[in-house]
């Protein structure tokens, strides 16, 4: 059960604002249940950065949220890239001569290395070690290898098993083919009260790889669905598309959007169990950097923040210096950071619904944060207005603690001058926004506040 107040929002700040109460834990739990569901039925499909999986995927999450779906042809020039020639395999496997199989594809979609050249060729083990890929530190895991932009072929397996592998000659196997055809891009949009957008975008590409990232696709999709019943000061535009040249074939496609880009949130890694993670945008200073740290730190203990690198996921496109885009990125543990990363050991065991549910939460929060925050003018500003007659304060008076709504009433009241937002109020008191939003809705009811400029 989530109560949003956008209707009492609408009447003291002018446009409907997001507002997510206590109870959103509860059906944080339940969404967290659901994504994990949807992270089990999509973990064994075949993904590529284009292809049938992909599209097979972007199907099934249609179902939760509807997508529009855009398909950019091969060869599309964007920006320094070209969109690559359509993938599609069959099978893929390794023969010994004595007819045993190994690293076949059915078995698992990692076996081969994404993007493989077709082959059908007889070797021996000396001539085939080259092609295999293993991890010798983690022998009973495979890794995940891509080769999207040279046309290489090869095979992924666990270290012990390829060390096991007999003397002798090989039929290496790999039915795949390259073609024109297109790459996917799924796009969800909420109209909002206005045509300032948050933007929210997951990679959708890695096959079986459950953290990287069904984790942030789940939770992109579930935020995407809890807004569509809910009224929003921004329009939120989800978009899903493969990790590198999807974002860069989105921003090359929809430049005349991104001037309405306000704020933006790279989902990935949101389902294991480590605390969340905040990357800041490449300036570190903008609204969504602070409003993401200042929910993260008073709402989710442990919660971690990490300056920009150029390094990581999509927010290297977003934040590259001709987009530059006001957004950062929220995982919890950040790639190369867990040991089943890239991994076949990164299965849906190694998440949790708590943890996926936790991460849809402060995103909303974040949502929250953002929409609330704008600036109020104190109408009695001259000493503090007599908040007891008014029903604002407790009647006795004279105890050592102050309840902390009375605290918040009390900083909305000394910082709305007009200049201070309702986030730098927040930072400043240690509270979160919800609560001075509260405030501020008390405090305007009574006529002791008003609204002035939103912050965007
Ligand atoms: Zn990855």
């Amino acid at each position: 059960m989530t109560d949003v107040r956008a209707g009492a929002e609408t009447a003291a700040q002018g446009t409907p604002v997001l507002r997510v109460q206590a109870q959103a834990a509860n059906e944080a739990d339940s969404r967290g249940a659901a994504m994990l569901a949807l992270i089990r039925e999509l973990h064994p499909v075949m993904r590529s950065i284009t292809g049938r999986g992909l599209r097979d995927t972007i199907q099934r999450l249609g179902q939760v949220l509807p997508l529009n779906v855009t398909e950019v042809p091969t060869g599309t020039p964007v920006f320094d890239w070209t969109v690559p020639e359509e993938w599609s395999i069959e099978e893929a496997y390794l023969e010994h001569e004595s007819g045993r199989r190994f690293a076949d594809l059915r078995a698992s979609t990692l076996h081969v290395v994404n993007y493989s050249a077709p082959v059908d060729t007889m070797l021996t083990l000396d001539e085939l070690k080259p092609r295999l890929h293993s991890l010798p530190d983690r022998p009973d895991w495979i890794p995940y290898r891509t080769s999207y932009y040279k046309r290489e072929w090869g095979f992924c397996l666990a270290h012990r098993e390829l060390e096991s592998l007999p003397e002798g000659r090989y039929h290496a196997v790999i039915r795949s083919s390259h073609g024109p055809g297109s790459m996917t891009i799924a796009e969800h949009v909420h109209d909002g009260a206005t045509e300032d957008e948050v933007l929210v975008f997951a990679h959708d590409c890695h096959p079986a790889l459950a953290n990287d990232n069904l984790a942030g696709v789940a939770v992109a999709i579930h935020l995407g669905d809890f807004l569509r019943r809910r009224k929003t000061r921004y329009t939120y535009r989800f978009v899903l598309a493969p990790a590198t040249i999807g974002s860069i074939a989105w921003l090359a496609t929809h430049g005349e959007h991104l001037s309405r880009i306000r704020h933006g949130l790279v989902l990935s890694l949101l389902g294991d169990k480590g605390p969340l993670q905040y990357k800041t945008s490449r300036t570190g200073s903008c609204l969504v950097d602070r409003a993401t740290w200042h929910v993260l730190r008073t709402e989710f203990p442990g919660a971690g923040l990490r300056d920009f690198t150029p390094w990581g996921y999509d927010e290297r496109q977003f934040c590259s210096p001709g987009i530059d885009l006001p957004m950062g990125r929220l995982t919890r543990t950040p790639n190369g950071e867990y040991s089943e990363y890239h991994t076949s050991a990164d299965t849906p065991d190694i998440l949790s619904a708590a943890s996926l549910g936790q991460s849809w939460l402060a995103c909303l929060k974040i949502f929250e944060a953002l929409e609330a925050n704008r600036c109020y003018l104190n109408l009695s500003p001259k000493g503090e207005p007599q908040l007891g007659k008014r029903g604002l304060y407790r009647a006795i008076g004279g105890q050592k603690e102050l309840p902390r709504r009375e605290f918040a009433l009390l900083w909305m009241l000394n910082q709305s001058d007009g200049k201070h937002s309702l986030l730098d109020i927040a930072e400043r008191s240690g509270l979160p926004v919800a609560e001075l939003a509260d405030a501020a809705a008390d405090l305007c009811e009574a006529a002791l506040l008003a609204p002035t400029q939103e912050a965007v």
